[in-house]
């Protein structure tokens, strides 16, 4: 069967004090169970699902709890604040428990948020609501107030006041598609998401420590030919990993859409100031473009101005990375 998704409005002010404690911030099992806060069976349990001690938690109110307890080992669940999905996890387990929310979320909402679910595979997404949404069939003027799930299926009518169940399994597929990025962003068009998918900017931050520290070592040895475009290469994989599928251009009117023939979305990986010109081989100073941007970009009338705006562009994009999740 498809995992389910799930998604989880995290906006109110608590919910943010709630994310960094239990979602950013993980929590070791063995630690709960020698505090006698669950058992050690349930630790137990969790840790063999999981394959980790370490897990995020959230908890929901006792009116979610039909909800909640469809909630299965490997759903998905997505949260989202403001219109924007921030933060995907994998269900891990599910337990009713006061005494476990009040350890993890104080006096207050240990009364309140009983209904408790554990997480695991936590990762950085950037997508909108309004995208998902409308892959998952619901009307745009829908709003997710609560925990809600997409289920497996047709749609099934009514579950509450305007909650509707509906399919989609193959959302989570776009999701969960394993490691192979190109899959995942075929998955996301397929589902008219755009080029893009989940990724996580602690991918991004290990290839730049390591090119940096490539581009150290090689800094006295006689850079060869073949060095420079080992460099290079390095530089367009982190940048076009960065791009995830759209277009890093200034005011880009669109990109082509659909596939290039090697199964990639139409990016080219172009320094905002060339080499020649002094610019730099790094992820700070490239950007992926469509070919309308790449073509304006440099045969444009205003190509020097551009350089300029492309230098800032470039810097941010790989400043937002490289700063905090
Ligand atoms: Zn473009």
């Amino acid at each position: 069967m498809a995992p389910r998704v799930f998604f989880q409005p995290a906006a109110d002010k608590n919910a943010a004090g709630n994310l960094d404690r239990t979602v950013f911030r993980l929590q070791d099992l063995e630690s709960l169970a020698l505090r006698g806060v669950i058992t050690e069976e349930l630790a137990v349990r969790w840790q063999a699902e999981a394959g980790s001690r370490l897990l995020g938690f959230w908890g929901t109110r006792r009116n979610r709890r039909p909800t909640w307890e469809r909630m299965d080992p490997g759903d998905v669940v997505l949260f989202f604040a403001k219109g924007q999905i921030f933060q995907l996890g994998r269900v891990v387990g599910t337990a009713h428990s006061p005494k476990l929310a009040g350890e993890l979320w104080g006096k207050s909402g240990g009364a309140e948020f009983e209904f408790i679910y554990a997480l695991r595979a936590l990762t950085y997404v950037d997508l909108q609501m309004e995208a998902a949404q409308r892959a998952a069939g619901l009307p745009a003027t829908f709003q997710v107030r609560t925990l809600h799930d997409i289920k497996e299926g047709k749609e099934e009518g009514d579950l509450g006041h305007n909650a509707r169940v509906l399919a989609l399994p193959e959302l989570a597929g776009a999701y969960l598609a394993s490691d192979d990025e190109l899959a995942r962003v075929r998955a996301f068009q397929a589902l008219g998401l755009g080029h893009s998918a989940p990724r996580s900017r602690a991918s991004y931050r290990l290839a730049v420590a390591s090119l940096e520290q490539r581009s150290d070592s090689e800094a006295s040895a006689t850079a060869s030919t073949t060095r420079r475009y080992r460099r290079s290469a390095a530089v367009q994989a982190i940048v076009l990993d960065r791009a995830n599928g759209q277009c890093e251009g200034i005011e880009c009117g669109g990109m082509p859409s659909g596939l290039s023939r090697s199964g990639r979305p139409f990016l080219d990986v172009d320094h905002a100031v060339d080499l020649a010109l002094g610019g730099r081989d790094h992820p700070s100073n490239a950007v992926a473009l469509c070919p309308n941007c790449h073509a304006v970009k440099t045969r444009g009338v205003d190509a020097e101005q551009r350089r300029a705006a492309y230098a800032r562009r470039a810097m941010a994009l790989h400043a937002r990375e490289m700063g905090p999740a």
